[in-house]
C-alpha cells in the first residue's frame, strides 16, 4: 500500500541537526535529539547520527527500545516520567530519567540495585506550565533528599513551557533554573546540568535571551521541520520543507457547503458549523483525523482550501483551483508538527525517505 504516503527529505534533517548543533555548542549547549514525534524511525535516527547528534530522548520506551534496537549505544534520555510499571526496561534501556516524584526514584533505585546498573535522573520544575515538576518552592528539599538514592544519580534540573499552559519560554522562567541550581551549590550539592526545555528553548537562544547557566536543550521540532509552533517561528538558517504528504483523489462533486438536516455532535465530540457559500466544487482524498491533524495541513495548491476532515475522508474546496483535477490525482500538502507525528505514528501512511534533496 503506497497512498497516502509522507516524503521525508533526511537530508534536510541532517542539515538542521548539524547546523543547530553547531550554534547551541558554540553557546556552551548541549543537545538532545528528540525522536518522539517520529516514532523514533530508524532513517530518522540516521539523519539525527549523521547530523552529529550523540544523545536521543523519547518520551516513550517503546520507542527508546526501538533506537536501542537499531543499535544506538550512546545515551538515551526518557521525556516522560517512567510509569512504575516500565522501571525494569527504564534500566535496561535509558540512561537518564526525568522525574518530579520520590515514589518513582525509590523503585529506579531499588530496581537499579537489583540489576546491578546505575541510573541518572534530572529533577523537573514548574516554572509555570502547569505540567510536570516540582513547585520552585519545594526544589530544595527534594533535592537534598534525593541524594539518599545510592544507586542513582543526581545530574540537574529541568523544565518545560509551551507543552500544556502554553506559557512561552522566557528568560525570567529559565532563571528559576539558574536560581535554584545557585542555592543547591550553595549547599554542597553539584547540578551539572541545566535542561532548558524544548525547541521553544532555541528560538529564545538565537535571540540571546537564554541565560548562560542553561547548558542542555531537548530538541525534536527544530531538527525535522526548522520550526517552532509555539512561537509559530521558523528557526533560522534550517530548511521547513521536509515533510510532505500525498493523497489520492476519491471523488469530486458539486454540492451545497451547508449540511442539510438536524445536526449532533461529530465522532469527536464536536458540533459541526458550516456557512452557506452556495454550491462549491469538493474534493474528498483519502486521508482522514487517523493520520493527519488538519489544521496543521497546508495544502501545496493555494487556491484549495481545507472544510474538514472525517476518520478516513479529508473533505477539500477545490472550486478555486486553476487546476483540472480528476478521480485518482494525486494532491499534496506541507505538513505542520502535528500532522508530522500523526502521519509518522499512523500504520496507513507509508514513509519514503530521500537523502539527495538539498
Ligand atoms: C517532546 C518533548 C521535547 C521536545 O519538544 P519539541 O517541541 O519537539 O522540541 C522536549 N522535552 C520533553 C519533556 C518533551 O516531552
Amino acid at each position: 500500500m503506497k497512498y497516502p504516503k509522507v516524503e521525508i527529505s533526511a537530508d534536510k534533517i541532517a542539515f538542521n541537526v548539524q547546523k543547530l548543533i553547531k550554534d547551541a555548542n558554540d553557546r556552551g549547549i548541549e543537545l538532545v535529539g528528540v525522536t518522539k514525534g517520529v516514532l523514533a524511525h530508524p532513517q530518522i535516527i540516521d539523519a539525527y547520527l549523521e547530523g552529529g547528534l550523540n544523545y536521543l530522548g523519547d518520551s516513550r520506551i517503546q520507542n527508546v527500545k526501538r533506537i536501542r534496537d537499531y543499535g544506538f549505544t550512546g545515551k538515551v534520555m526518557l521525556l516522560r516520567a517512567p510509569m512504575l510499571k516500565e522501571i525494569s526496561q527504564v534500566i535496561n534501556y535509558v540512561d537518564v530519567s526525568l522525574v518530579s516524584e520520590h515514589k518513582t526514584l525509590e523503585a529506579l533505585d531499588l530496581e537499579a540495585n537489583r540489576l546491578g546498573k546505575k541510573h541518572s535522573f534530572v529533577v523537573m520544575v514548574d516554572v509555570g506550565d502547569r505540567r510536570e515538576g516540582v513547585m520552585p518552592e519545594d526544589v530544595d528539599e527534594f533535592v537534598v533528599d534525593s541524594q539518599k538514592y545510592e544507586n542513582l544519580q543526581f545530574l540537574g534540573l529541568g523544565l518545560n513551557v509551551g507543552c500544556f499552559g502554553g506559557v512561552l519560554p522566557t528568560w525570567d522562567n529559565a532563571q528559576v533554573l539558574v536560581e535554584l541550581k545557585s542555592k543547591l551549590e550553595s549547599r554542597g550539592i553539584e547540578v551539572p546540568t541545566l535542561s532548558g526545555g524544548s525547541t521553544c528553548g532555541i528560538s529564545i537562544m538565537y535571540k540571546e535571551q537564554l541565560p548562560a547557566q542553561i547548558n542542555q536543550l531537548r530538541v525534536g521540532e527544530a531538527f525535522l521541520i526548522g520550526n517552532d509552533s509555539v512561537r509559530e517561528v521558523k528557526i533560522p538558517g534550517t530548511y521547513q520543507n521536509t515533510f510532505r504528504l500525498t493523497a489520492e483523489i476519491l471523488e469530486i462533486k458539486e454540492r451545497p457547503s451547508q449540511p442539510a438536516g438536524e445536526i449532533g455532535k461529530d465522532p469527536f465530540g464536536n458540533t459541526p458549523h458550516f456557512p452557506d457559500r452556495g454550491i462549491r466544487k469538493r474534493a474528498i482524498a483519502a486521508v482522514g483525523k487517523q493520520d493527519v491533524v488538519i489544521n496543521s495541513l497546508i495544502p501545496e495548491d493555494k487556491h484549495v482550501t481545507i472544510e474538514g476532515a472525517s476518520s478516513d475522508h479529508l473533505i477539500l474546496d477545490i472550486s478555486d483551483s486553476q487546476r483540472e483535477y480528476s478521480i485518482g490525482d494525486e494532491i499534496s500538502f506541507d505538513m505542520e508538527y502535528g500532522t508530522v507525528l500523526f502521519s509518522m505514528n499512523s500504520p496507513y501512511v507509508s514513509k519514503e525517505f530521500y537523502w539527495n534533496t538539498i
